[in-house]
This record gives C-alpha cells, structure tokens and sequence, in this order.
C-alpha cells in the first residue's frame, strides 16, 4: 500500500454550502513508502489542510485519507493516537521547549507515552550530530541546530511517516541545504516516508523525487524531479 493516499479529498470550512471556504479540491494522490515527496503551492493553495488532514488532525468532508493502508475514518480515537505516533511532525518555527535541554526535547515525545529508550536518544543525538549539545537549551543553538533537534524529536517515536511543514523557510541557504540533505539521510537510514510542504521549488527540485502541485486547492499538476541527491 502507499505510505500516504488521498482518494478524492475534499475538505472546506464552516458555513451551509455556498459560504463554506473550500481548502481542498477532490484530491487524489499517493506518496509510496520510502519517498520524498513534495507540496508545492502559494500561501492558501492548501498544503496546511492536506498536512492536517495526513496526521488525523482534521477529517476530510468528502474523500479518504489512507496512512501504510489504514483509512483513517475508520479509527477509535485510541487507534488514531496510536497511528499518529507512526506519523513525526516538523515545523518551520521548530516548536521547541525552552525550558527543556536538547536532550530532554528530543525525550519528549518518549516521555509522554511513558517509556525511554536512552539508548535510541544518544544515536539520535549523534544522528543530528548534536551530541556535544545534548545539555544545551534551544536559545543556546542556531537555527539550523533548532531544526536538527525537532529532527531528531521527530524520530524518537520511530515514525514511518515524517511530515515537514516548510522546514526550511526560517533558514539560510547553506543551513537550509544541510537540513535537506540530512532529510535525505534520515530516508535511507530509517526508510521514513518524508512528506515535505514547501512554497520554494528549489526544496523540490534538491530532495524530492516528486512533487504535487496545489492551488487554489486543486492539485494543478504532479512533477517528477530527476532523482534524489545523496551526498555527504
Ligand atoms: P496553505 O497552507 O497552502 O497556506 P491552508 O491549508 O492553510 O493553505 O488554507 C487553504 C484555504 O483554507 C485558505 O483559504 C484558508 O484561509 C482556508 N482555511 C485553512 N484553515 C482554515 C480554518 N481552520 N477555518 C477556515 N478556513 C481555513
Ligand atoms: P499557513 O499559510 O502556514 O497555513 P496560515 O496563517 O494560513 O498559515 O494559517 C495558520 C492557522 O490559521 C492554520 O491553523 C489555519 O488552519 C488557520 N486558518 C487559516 N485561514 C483561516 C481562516 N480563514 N479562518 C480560520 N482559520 C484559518
């Protein structure tokens, strides 16, 4: 099964019909397991709902929405909690807490399931090469390294699915460059499913295999880009 479908998503907001803000479109799509796979669009073409509506966190008006073969509607709350956690989030702004050390975010989400795995955090710390900052508070890091430890906190629950929310609009070229290629890596290290929602079509054009374009939320066109890069 794909990683992620959509078979005919439409969602809109509020209102009786006719006043209802149609976000998405009768989309139909399917990310296969193991690829990286682009959202391209300007702001209000839908990539946000779509986000949403990949995670469980909205359901759509019409249409379904499949996670690794499950369609999420059929779901108890419980099951969908649970299929959330085989689904990371990355954001633009990070969201980190700033009371908590490196190490302590990247625990978080392992904490709130009360368990640990000490082990997994210290390969992840080193995954992120963040080691030497483990002890470190957020306001303490770069940008770049505030990305690397939502990465890693990502990671912890061992997702099969990682959706990125324009992870790199708050950063610098060469940041923003370091931060997909170890998006790549986290692909062929982990075998995660990487969905990437970008407004820049060189985020596309650098990691993704292929890429859905939205506007006005309608898939306009699906590109195929030549390959994903690998380097070191
Ligand atoms: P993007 O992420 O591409 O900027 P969004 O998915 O955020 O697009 O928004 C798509 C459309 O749906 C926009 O017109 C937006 O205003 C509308 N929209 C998004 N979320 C909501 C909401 N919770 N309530 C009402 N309208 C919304
Ligand atoms: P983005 O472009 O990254 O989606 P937005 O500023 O459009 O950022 O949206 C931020 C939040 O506001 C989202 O959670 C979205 O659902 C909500 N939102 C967007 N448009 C509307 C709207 N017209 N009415 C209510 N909520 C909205």
């Amino acid at each position: 099964a794909p990683a992620v479908e959509f078979a005919g998503v439409t969602k809109h907001y509020g209102g009786p019909a006719g006043s209802a803000v149609v976000a998405l479109d009768d989309v139909s799509l399917a990310v296969e397991a193991g690829e990286i796979f682009g959202i391209l669009g300007e702001s209000g073409a839908g990539k946000s709902t779509l986000l949403r509506l990949c995670n469980g966190l909205e359901s759509p008006s019409a249409g379904r929405v499949s996670v690794e073969g499950t369609d999420l509607s059929t779901l108890s709350k419980a099951r969908l909690a649970a299929m959330r956690r085989r689904i990371g989030v990355v954001f633009q702004g990070f969201n980190l807490l700033g009371n908590r050390t490196v190490r302590q975010n990247i625990e978080l989400p392992l904490k709130l399931q009360r368990t640990r795995d000490r082990e997994f955090v210290d390969q992840l710390l080193d995954f992120v090469s963040l080691s030497h900052r483990a002890g470190n508070y957020p306001a303490q890091l770069s940008g770049g390294e505030k990305q690397r430890v939502a990465i890693a906190r990502s990671l912890v629950t061992r997702p099969g699915v990682l959706l990125c929310d324009e992870p790199t609009s708050a950063l610098d070229t060469q940041t923003t460059h370091d931060i997909l290629n170890l998006l790549v890596h986290t692909r062929d290290r982990f075998g995660t499913t990487i969905v990437i929602v970008t407004h820049e079509l060189d985020v596309v054009k650098a990691i993704c295999r292929r890429a859905a374009v939205f506007e006005g939320g309608r898939l306009r066109e699906t590109l195929t880009v030549r390959g994903e890069r690998r380097e070191k």
